[in-house]
């Protein structure tokens, strides 16, 4: 039987030559970690060369805000193969997180995280789980733009692209289809956020279209995490944005056996970065008692990718045979289930021991015949004819009565253009507010032009500057627009 735990792209495949690859042996337990992932592939043949860079904790401290010195970069960009363990982000503001800067600058646009059931040598309740979670890893809320706009409110800008969506959705169906998997399940809260994971959800349809041989399917992610976190064999390969996709594959691997078990993959067009999902676990540092699986799942990941898959293949088999074996370090050691407790050395001479060797029970693995993904680049679509139909103007008002503030700005001198609708939070509150809503101090302020008169950019100046003579504090404006003649805002009321 073929297990499913990995994945292989296109650029590097056939070429068994030496590859340069950058490694970051990181904070905590990263370095014991990273020495014993290393010891396990160089034993099992990986023709790697290594270049290792500092980042994290160190550099940091030393006053790289960013975790990672500049000639840094240049030696990732070069090597274009990242082999990174957790890091350590100090505690207080100002430190940007390397582990999304990574991910952002080198455009590494895809999570890949295995999450599967070791069953019955690792305790779990989901004995016959095996999912993938592909996970949008470039945009969403971590686009990092958040502002302070009145004493009462802050905003975090979610922002979701159509190439975004095209470039995560394909690779998943790409990759359900080289696996051999047989569904592709989208998760998102369109019911909620009709614009934003609305469109996630309609590049999943539109795609989905081209694989007809692989099932489909989208959830609600509410219902959808719930479904996953109680039968998880109900799916197969899960896409979906970065926040869900975050939160929901710590809980899948979680439930699968331990967060100290699954790697990830970070691909992109050009770079690629290779992981444990867990973090730096800094009280468990230096006592040689880390579990080195996560990492070695990163770098199994890693040797499909760069075309050493029978390497791959030797180290799995011989992961699987010692865990099948019951040699589990502290964090998956059961009484019953395991049969010796080792330390991280222990436990990677015993996966070197084993080399060679394939699991009876866990089913063994596959690789060497996977066919390249099909990855096309994204082609960007003809502009659609925008027309300016309406502006929101967002201002900062200490007031609580909706129709105190209507009052006033409707004192202003707008020309052709009326206010139409005034929010508080995405509630109308006037005309016709209730006056049970709660009302924070940031008001949305909606104008449309008259019937018959297009709305030009100059009138949102004098409609800014006539509230700023008016002493009315405007914080923003958005601007709504009809493409191709379809608005979404409809409720221009
Ligand atoms: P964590 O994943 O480091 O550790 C949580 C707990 O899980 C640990 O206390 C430990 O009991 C267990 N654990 C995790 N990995 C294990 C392993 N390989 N073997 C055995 N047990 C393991 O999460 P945290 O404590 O929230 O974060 C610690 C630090 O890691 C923070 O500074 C955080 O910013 C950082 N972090 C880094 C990454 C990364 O570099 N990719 C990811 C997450 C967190």
């Amino acid at each position: 039987m073929i297990c499913k735990l990995h994945f292989c792209t296109v650029k590097y495949l056939k070429h068994k030559t030496m590859k340069k690859i950058t490694v970051a042996k990181g904070d905590g337990i990263g370095p014991e970690i990273m020495d014993a992932t290393l010891e396990i592939i160089l034993a099992a043949g990986a023709k790697i060369e290594i270049e290792e860079i500092e980042v994290g904790e160190k550099v940091y401290l030393a006053g790289n805000t960013a975790g990672i010195a500049p000639e840094s970069w240049d030696i990732i960009r070069r090597n274009k193969v990242f082999l990174k363990a957790p890091i350590t982000t100090p505690q207080g503001g100002g430190y940007k997180s390397l582990n999304v800067t990574t991910r952002k600058f080198l455009g590494l646009y895809s999570n890949v995280r295995p999450c599967m059931s070791l069953h019955p040598f690792v305790r779990t309740k989901h004995p016959v789980m095996d999912i993938v979670i592909v996970r949008e890893n470039e945009e969403d809320l971590y686009a990092g733009i958040e502002h302070q706009q009145t004493d009462e409110v802050v905003q975090c800008l979610k922002l979701i692209s159509r190439p975004g969506c095209e470039k995560i959705v394909r690779y998943a169906f790409e990759y359900a289809k080289q696996q051999n998997r047989k569904k592709v399940t989208c998760f998102t809260k369109d019911n909620i956020m009709k614009q934003t994971d609305g469109l996630f959800h309609q590049v999943f349809d539109e795609i989905a279209k081209e694989y007809p041989e692989i099932e489909n399917e989208h959830w609600i992610i509410d219902i959808g995490a719930a479904k996953m976190a109680d039968t998880p064999e109900a799916f197969d390969v899960i896409v979906m944005p970065n926040l869900y996709g975050d939160v929901l594959s710590d809980v899948a691997a979680q439930i699968a056996g331990s967060v100290g078990l699954a790697g990830s993959a970070n691909i992109g067009e050009e770079c690629a970065m290779f992981e444990a999902i867990h973090g730096s676990a800094p009280r468990r540092a230096g006592q040689n008692l880390a579990n080195p699986s996560g990492l070695l799942q990163g770098a199994i990941m890693m040797l499909n990718h760069i075309g050493q898959s029978d390497v791959a293949e030797r180290v799995q088999n011989a992961w699987l045979t010692t865990i099948e074996n019951g040699i589990h370090t502290y964090d998956i050691f059961k009484e019953g289930v395991s049969k010796q407790k080792v330390g991280t050395k222990e436990f990677a001479h015993a996966v070197i021991a084993n080399l060679g060797k394939s699991p009876v029970t866990l089913s063994a693995v596959k690789y060497a015949t996977d066919a390249p993904l099909n990855l096309p680049k994204y082609v960007r679509k003809a502009a659609a004819k925008k027309e300016l139909v309406g502006v929101d103007v967002f201002v900062h008002w200490a007031g609580t009565d909706a129709n105190e503030l209507a009052a006033k700005i409707n004192q202003l001198n707008f020309g052709q253009v009326e206010l139409s609708m005034i929010t508080n939070r995405g509630i109308k509150v006037w005309p016709e507010g209730f006056k049970e809503t709660f009302c924070t101090d940031h008001w949305r302020c909606r104008f449309k032009p008259g019937k018959g008169y297009q709305l030009t950019k100059g009138d949102i100046i004098n409609l800014l500057s006539s509230a700023e003579n008016l002493g009315i504090d405007t914080i923003k404006t958005e601007n709504l627009y009809s493409f191709d003649g379809y608005i979404f805002n409809l409720c221009l009321s």
